[in-house]
């Protein structure tokens, strides 16, 4: 019997990667290549693949191969039985949620992300609210479908994207910040700093940016023979397998910066899926651990190394000479002041380092008030602005820049949020394991990031999605979570 559904759940798996194959790679075109008209071909299409994906996915066979091999999950072997773990957790909302407020939802996520973009092309929030509300409401419903002993409410959500991480770890967390790093941020931001006006209002020549980028991608050991570097309006990583890593990057003619900094983070994320176990390839325990997990390593490349004076006297020389006119009479020094400006600021994207976290406090507080039915829709714009001004000190005049600035919501993301900060939280606490054992300065300033992406294929990508969020922490660190590393990081970078 065992081999049976062995067999079945195999060959499935087999079809379900060739239809997600194939949808990955369309949608890797439209966000690169695709020319403008051709989306409505393309939507019949995908529209298509997706109905015999579901097919496939919701077959009682399928699923029932799935449950049978759960409930021996003892004579399996060990991945193989973190697999079919897996996979019956997440086979939950197909169980339980009736077929047709499933169908209903994915459809109202359909539309509701165009009327979020409606409504932040005209600043009028009353054209998403309808949306929205029913949105939220889809949620505290699927809270109540998925409850367990141990997860009600928005820990139902919060432990879907993190798991193991609730409103109990998130309010120590967050309240951790409020006490400690609310106050430091008010008083950090209150002085202005000079800046260059070659930096801040040069024009930056695009081919030259693209060398740049190309350049990092050596320096931190991206293998080009399994990864593409393309462009995107929103940069971002997209993988199928480990030998299968694309990153795309923004260049922005006005803005030197932003590419560099876009393309270290990919690079965080793409690394990460490069190191993972060939074995775990097209299974359920391919690619990162978590969110959180995976976000640690983009803003660590990104923030710990890209922006750290160390890694600047090796490559701003490097910088210069390919914009020689653009950077001269730029000493090192302006330039890495200039990358770690701190300011208050309306839009997450934009935030540095260090008030980035606070932005997310927002939107953590609000999808809490929201899913246990504190706060309704129609009061999200005004509760915004309160949050803002209250932890950011600043307040947005529009909604455009405030409460509609994010897609997330309109997909229906709600309790994703919050694994960005916990992301720049894990990366200050596995930076201070990782300098414990190795030398992690003096690797970057000898030009030897491969030591670092080798610690952390050890302790960490290598397992790819195999162990929890949690269980990656302990074996790296030998320590639960504890916020007071990124807290201490961020004081001690950020006091001038
Ligand atoms: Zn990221």
């Amino acid at each position: 019997m065992m081999e049976k559904h062995m067999t079945t759940y195999k060959e499935t798996q087999k079809t379900i990667r060739a239809y997600k194959y194939a949808l990955w790679l369309i949608s890797w075109d439209q966000e690169t290549e695709m020319p403008k008209k051709a989306l409505d071909y393309r939507t019949e299409q995908i529209a298509v693949l997706t109905e015999r994906l579901y097919e496939v996915e919701s077959n009682p066979d399928y699923i029932q191969a799935v449950e049978k091999l759960y409930e021996q999950i003892d004579k399996l072997d060990e991945s193989f039985a973190i697999e079919i773990k897996k996979m019956n957790k997440s086979l939950e909302i197909i169980r339980k949620v009736p077929k047709k407020e499933l169908l209903d939802y994915q459809i109202l996520q359909a539309v509701s992300a165009s009327h979020w973009a409606h409504a932040k092309e005209t600043n009028d929030f009353s054209v998403f609210q309808r949306s929205l509300e029913k949105i939220v409401d889809f949620n505290r419903k699927l809270t109540e479908y998925l409850k367990t002993d141990e997860l009600k409410g928005y820990d139902v959500l919060l432990d879907m994207y993190e798991e193991g991480f609730t409103t109990k770890e998130y309010d120590h967390f967050f309240n951790k910040l409020k006490e400690e790093l609310v106050p430091f941020v008010l008083s950090a931001t209150k002085q202005k700093l000079k800046i260059s006006r070659k930096l801040a209002k040069g024009y930056f020549d695009p081919i030259k940016q693209k060398e740049f980028s190309q350049y990092l991608t050596e320096v931190f050991h991206f293998d080009q023979e399994r990864g593409v570097l393309k462009e995107s309006i929103h940069p971002f990583t997209s993988n199928v397998s480990s030998s299968d890593v694309r990153i795309t990057t923004a260049y922005k003619t006005d803005i030197l910066e932003s590419s560099i900094f876009s393309t270290l983070h990919e690079l965080g994320h793409a690394i990460y899926e490069q190191q993972v176990d060939p074995k775990y390839d097209g299974t359920i325990l391919g690619g990162g651990a978590s969110l959180g997990i995976h976000e640690s390593q983009s803003r660590m490349y990104e923030n710990m190394i890209g922006r750290s004076y160390a890694f600047w006297e090796v490559h701003y020389p490097k910088l210069q000479e390919i914009f020689k006119k653009e950077l001269k009479n730029i000493s090192l020094l302006e330039f890495y002041q200039y990358i770690n400006i701190s300011k208050r600021s309306l839009i997450r994207t934009e935030a540095d380092e260090l008030t980035y976290p606070l932005h997310i406090m927002v939107r953590y507080e609000i999808e809490k008030e929201l899913i246990n039915g504190k706060l309704k829709v129609k009061d999200l714009p005004r509760r915004w602005r309160q949050l803002m001004a209250e932890y950011v000190g600043i307040r947005p005049k529009t909604d455009t820049e405030g409460v509609l600035q994010d897609i997330h919501w309109s997909l229906g993301n709600i309790g994703y949020f919050p694994t960005y900060a916990l992301g720049s939280a894990y990366a200050a606490q596995i930076y201070h394991a990782m300098n414990s054992e190795i030398n992690v300065e003096s690797a970057i300033e000898n030009n030897h990031i491969n030591l670092i992406n080798e610690w952390l294929k050890e302790k960490i990508h290598q397992y790819g999605a195999s162990k929890t969020p949690r269980e990656i922490l302990i074996n790296t660190t030998k320590m639960d979570f504890d916020p007071s590393f990124y807290i201490e990081y961020l004081k001690r970078k950020f006091s001038y």
